[in-house]
Formats: structure tokens, C-alpha cells, sequence
């Protein structure tokens, strides 16, 4: 073997096609007993396409990365739409990002575009400099609306506050003051038309590409080869001698609904305000599936002391990153192991980006194997 791939999700699946492509052997082994890390999707006990770790929903604007993936799959169209719910026991339901909708149907108004630029003018809480996501937040809608949507969905999926989090994670969602309702943005937006497990299969069907799954990197470790991808948490990797890196966990409560043909209007109902999951996301809606009953997924965040917690999400605060500094430098002196993806460089990453991520280490790979031939 030339490279062993620690990981079968899109780190360590796409960087192993590439280098399979590009002539290499290579091992991937994964711990957990399939491939396609955290997008894994499979038919539950009713017969609906179901995602295990919660839902996945492709979106990117990288030309490439969409094109890349489309030798693997085709796609189903699919745009986005989530409402959030901040009082349980009313039940409305606004538009998740806020938008003219929320804003007129909250406060009872009837206002046009730039009647909403003006009230989000009026409302909000200029900040300077914007660090924290607190500042992001009050910044761009004042502080009425962060407690309605942001605070209490904040403090129940990361254990913190928005002021404990950095500005990036509540940028990730947008403020608009058009009728606009969809999650995302991004000029691509589609679901793999026989779900992800399918594309992971075709994507490591290769005669260069070896896959055990049920396997622990420590059982392969000794295994000769030229080089190590590493796609699992980086702090794991370095025996932890720096302390934990902080990740946040998710308990998944699946549900099947039978004679339910549809629960909620829109794949993701958030709750902000109530209850222990942040969020509810109704399976059909992404996949278009037919069927009598209806899937349903209820995100519970942990801590990673909870039994069995896997590490989910990076935490994005100063003090993390200081921490994972020190293991990067770790990583950058390392010759023959490479660090990729979510957990081992400690990335707040999309799927696209971790899709762009692994292209680029593989063609940095090969080129190398290139100017330095086998002795
Ligand atoms: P992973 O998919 O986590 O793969 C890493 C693999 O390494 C795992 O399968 C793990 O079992 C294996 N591994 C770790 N350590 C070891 C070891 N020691 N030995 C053997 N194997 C090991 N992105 C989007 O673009 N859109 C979304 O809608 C979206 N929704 C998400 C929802 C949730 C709840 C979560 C948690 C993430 C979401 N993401 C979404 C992000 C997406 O999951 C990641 O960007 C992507 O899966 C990361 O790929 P990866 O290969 O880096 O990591
Ligand atoms: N967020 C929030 N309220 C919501 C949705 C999101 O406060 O109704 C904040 C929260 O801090 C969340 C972050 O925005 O963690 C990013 O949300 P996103 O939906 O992108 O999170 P993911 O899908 O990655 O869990």
C-alpha cells in the first residue's frame, strides 16, 4: 500500500479516488461499520432514506466541487427551507433566516423591502469590532430577534453563549429583508439522487482502493506504507498531550411516523425556545421519496461526557484555536501523516468544503510523488 486513509467520510473517500486515479494504492479504514462518515444515509425499518447523523443538505458555489461529485452521482433538485418556532406553545412558525416574512408576520406588520432595511436599521445594535457571535447577531438585527431565534438555540446546541462562540457561526446565517426563504445561498443546491451511501459507494469503487470498515486506526497503524491520511480528531491522533480538544456531540432520536404522510411543512422546523432537540428535520422533504408513513430525525446536543458522545462539531472560540494551534504545529512537522477534514483540522467545515479540501491535498500529493519518484 502507498497511503493509508484513516476516515471513509469526504476527506478520506475523495482524497483516496484521487490518488487511485492518480496510480497509488491505498488503504482506507474506517471505524464505524460503513463508509460516507457523517453524510452516511440508509433505508430505515419502514423503507425511508434516512440520515443517520442528522440531515445533509448540499449546497456549494464551487463549479468544480459540484462538477467532481457529479461523476459519482446525478442530482435531485433541492432548495432548503427551515422555519423556527421561538414559543412552542403558540406553534407559529417564522422563516429561518429572518427575512421580510418573519419580520411582518412577527411584529404584525406590512412592511416593503426597504421598510425592513429601515426597521433592521432602527433595531439594531451596531457593534464594534464584530468578534463575538453575539456581535454578529445584535449587529444585524438588534436584540428582540436574538432572543426569539438566537440566544436559546445557541446556548442548546453549543453549551455556551453567543458571546462564548465566534462571529462565524451565527454569519453562517444570512439576514434578508426580501421574501427569500431558502437556508442557503449557494448557486448549487441538490441531494444525490440515490442518497450519499450510494455516491460514497461509487466514489471508492476503484481497483486502486481497498476499504475495511469496523477497523480502528490503532490495529492498522503498523502497517507498512509511505503515508498516513488522518480524516479522525486531531487531538486523538497526538494521545491528547495537550488536553481535549472541545467538541460538541449530538444524541440522534429517529422516528418513524407510520400514517403520517407528511408532519411539518418544510424540511427543518427549529425550536429555539423549548424542548431538548434544536431541531426536527422530516426526511421526505430532502429526498422526495413517496411513502404512506414519515421519517423524522430530533437533533439532542451533548457534551462529549455523555456515554458514547462522538465528536460532531469543532467549538469555534479563541481559546479552542489557541488549542489546536499547538496541534497543528504537531501536524505541520509531520513528514509522511496529513491532517484533512472536520475533526483533524478542527474546521467548522460544509461538506463542499471538505470535498474542496481533500482535491486539493491529493493533487499537492501526487505532484509531490511526481517530483519525487519511488527509490
Ligand atoms: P466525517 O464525515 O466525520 O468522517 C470522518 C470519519 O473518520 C468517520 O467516519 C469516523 O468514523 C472515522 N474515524 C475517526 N477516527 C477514526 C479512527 N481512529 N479510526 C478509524 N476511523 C476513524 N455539511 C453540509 O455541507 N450540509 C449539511 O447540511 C450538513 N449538515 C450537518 C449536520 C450535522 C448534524 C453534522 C454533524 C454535520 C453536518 N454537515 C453538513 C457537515 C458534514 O458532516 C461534514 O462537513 C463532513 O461530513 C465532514 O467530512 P469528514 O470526512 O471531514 O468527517
Ligand atoms: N442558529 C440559531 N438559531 C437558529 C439556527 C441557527 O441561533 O434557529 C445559530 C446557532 O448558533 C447555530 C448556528 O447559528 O449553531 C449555525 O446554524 P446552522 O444551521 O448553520 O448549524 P448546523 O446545520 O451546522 O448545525
Amino acid at each position: 500500500m502507498d497511503t493509508l486513509i484513516v476516515g471513509a467520510g469526504f476527506a478520506g473517500a475523495v482524497t483516496a479516488r484521487e490518488l487511485a486515479e492518480a496510480g497509488e494504492r491505498v488503504l482506507v479504514v474506517d471505524k464505524r461499520p460503513h463508509v460516507a462518515g457523517n453524510a452516511y444515509d440508509r433505508l430505515d425499518a419502514a423503507g425511508v432514506l434516512v440520515h443517520e447523523y442528522g440531515p445533509h443538505i448540499f449546497h456549494t458555489n464551487s463549479e468544480s466541487v459540484f462538477g467532481w461529485l457529479s461523476r459519482f452521482t446525478t442530482w435531485r433538485p433541492y432548495e432548503h427551507r427551515v422555519l423556527a418556532v421561538p414559543d412552542a406553545s403558540t406553534g407559529r412558525a417564522y422563516p429561518l433566516p429572518i427575512n421580510r416574512t418573519t419580520i411582518n408576520s412577527l411584529y404584525g406588520l406590512d412592511l416593503d423591502e426597504a421598510g425592513v432595511a429601515a426597521f433592521l436599521e432602527r433595531v439594531r445594535e451596531p457593534r464594534e469590532p464584530i468578534r463575538t457571535s453575539e456581535d454578529v447577531v445584535l449587529n444585524s438585527v438588534g436584540r428582540d430577534l436574538c432572543e426569539r431565534f438566537f440566544r436559546g438555540y445557541t446556548r442548546k446546541q453549543w453549551g455556551l453563549d453567543l458571546s462564548e462562540l465566534a462571529g462565524g457561526v451565527a454569519a453562517r446565517i444570512p439576514t434578508r429583508t426580501n421574501d427569500d426563504d431558502r437556508y442557503f445561498s449557494d448557486r448549487y443546491q441538490a441531494m444525490p439522487a440515490e442518497g450519499y451511501t450510494r455516491l460514497f459507494e461509487r466514489l471508492l469503487a476503484h481497483p486502486n482502493i481497498e476499504v475495511r470498515t469496523g477497523v480502528e486506526y490503532a490495529a492498522v497503524a503498523g502497517l507498512d506504507r509511505r503515508r498516513t491520511v488522518f480524516t479522525g480528531p486531531i487531538d486523538e491522533f497526538y494521545g491528547r498531550r495537550f488536553g481535549a480538544l472541545p467538541y460538541r456531540s449530538l444524541r440522534f432520536e429517529h422516528e418513524h411516523l407510520a400514517g403520517t404522510t407528511q408532519l411539518q411543512p418544510v424540511g427543518t422546523v427549529n425550536y429555539p425556545n423549548d424542548h431538548a432537540w434544536t431541531r426536527i428535520t422530516e426526511f421526505k422533504h430532502l429526498s422526495g421519496q413517496q411513502h404512506a408513513g414519515s421519517s423524522v430525525v430530533r437533533e439532542i446536543p451533548q457534551d462529549m461526557d455523555a456515554p458514547g458522545a462522538e465528536p460532531y462539531y469543532p467549538i469555534p472560540n479563541p481559546a479552542n484555536e489557541a488549542l489546536y494551534k499547538r496541534y497543528e504545529a504537531l501536524a505541520e512537522a509531520e513528514t509522511e501523516v496529513f491532517f484533512l477534514g472536520r475533526l483533524a483540522q478542527y474546521r467548522y467545515y460544509n461538506m463542499d468544503q471538505v470535498v474542496a479540501a481533500a482535491l486539493a491535498l491529493a493533487r499537492r500529493l501526487t505532484a509531490q510523488r511526481r517530483a519525487q519518484p519511488a527509490p
